[in-house]
């Protein structure tokens, strides 16, 4: 906790904002507009047509600088709006944003975003909250299941962003919870996202209606440490996660990309003993965990090792398992040893340290 009060996590603050022109007539634009303003953002421009341009520089290095250091205001087209399901985390995925300003060595977004990795945030806000009404009641991860029906039709917002991280400057995070809190949804309606950063101020006061539960991803120190730069550090994220279920959000852990690094088990110890004394005298906790191994494909090898050329991160084909989807792709996991190993490990020390979580998923 101390840690978190001394180095209080800087917000990312784009250099530049560009709003393209289909972009510039949405009323959720000009609240976009004015959080930038107020972060003292000062390039902020309306691009004459609705193409990103300007992006690219003279290097890899210097793009990948200028896309990450770049908001982007942009219309979510017909293909981003369509809910997918998204197991097994949710039954449907909806994107507040595309792309993330952080930069994590190990990124999920490695392999499915192309071009550089500029953030792109939605201005049809409300398009883009609009399947919510249409597909509540409907999925089969959390809807009408045994295990976890009780949360509703879930929709999860971080697939393709940290919408935390962005939302000091989109505002698009504090709208989409207040008005499914307000129950315009329907009361089956339940948002979750994940993220790695710190900044809740603005949640904790919203009125949520606890149908929103928020996850925060966490790690072994060294992990955290190593591969997560831009992100807040890990005792911050706790401390969030405990002003969180403080303001009476479910919450969750998303402990991910677990690694088998050198002390693991007492590094995992330790984080998962520093979760459970944050949350010790919080009563009432509605408190899961889900769990995610390292895992990497050629595609998002490729990418990873253009944007972090000089990663420690071990992404070594001849120590890993070799997984084919029926699709014909591959991706690498740990061997199948480790992986047992890793997942008793977890189940026991969950079990042991935080009994209170309900653990929806190991993969
Ligand atoms: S916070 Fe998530 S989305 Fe952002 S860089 Fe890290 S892994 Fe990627």
């Amino acid at each position: 906790m101390t840690d978190a009060l001394l180095t209080p996590t800087r917000l990312w603050t784009p250099r530049r904002v560009m709003i393209t022109k289909s972009a510039a007539e949405l009323p959720h634009t000009a609240e976009i507009v004015r959080r930038c303003v107020a972060a003292g953002v000062s390039e902020i421009d309306v691009l004459p047509a609705d193409r990103l341009t300007g992006l690219r520089g003279e290097s890899e290095r210097e793009t990948y600088a200028r896309a990450k250091s770049t908001l982007a205001v942009v219309v979510a087209p017909p293909s981003a709006l369509k809910p997918q399901p998204i197991p097994p985390s949710a039954d449907w995925r909806i994107d507040l944003a595309k792309g993330c300003p952080a930069h994590c060595q190990y990124c999920y977004l490695a392999g499915s975003l192309s071009g550089p990795p500029v953030t792109r945030v939605y201005a049809n806000l409300d398009d883009v909250l609009a399947p919510i009404a249409t597909h509540v009641g409907r999925g089969t991860i959390t809807s009408g299941t045994a295990e976890r029906g009780h949360e509703g039709t879930t929709f999860e917002m971080s697939c393709y962003t940290d919408p935390l991280g962005i939302e000091h400057v989109t505002g698009s995070l504090a709208a989409a919870i207040s008005r499914v809190g307000a129950g315009e949804f329907g009361p089956g309606a339940s948002l979750r996202f994940t993220t790695k950063f710190d900044d809740v101020t603005e949640l904790v006061g919203l009125d949520h209606g606890g149908r929103t539960r928020v996850r925060l991803s966490v790690n072994a120190r060294d992990i955290g440490n190593r591969f997560e730069g831009g992100t807040a550090r890990m005792p911050a994220r706790i401390a969030a996660l405990r002003a969180l279920a403080q303001a009476g959000y479910p919450v969750g852990v998303t402990i991910a990309p677990i690694m088998p690094v050198p002390g693991w088990r007492e590094q995992y110890g330790e984080l998962l003993a520093d979760i459970a004394a944050a949350l010790t005298d919080v009563p009432d906790v509605d408190l899961t965990a889900e769990i995610i191994t390292h895992r990497f494909t050629p595609s998002s090898k490729d990418v990873l090792l253009s944007w972090y050329p000089a990663t420690k991160l071990e992404m070594d084909e001849d120590a890993r398992s070799a997984k084919r989807s029926k699709f014909g792709g591959v991706k690498y996991v740990y061997p199948k040893d480790t992986m047992a190993e890793m997942k008793r490990w977890f189940s026991e020390e969950l079990r042991n340290v935080l009994p209170a979580a309900q653990l929806l998923y190991w993969t």
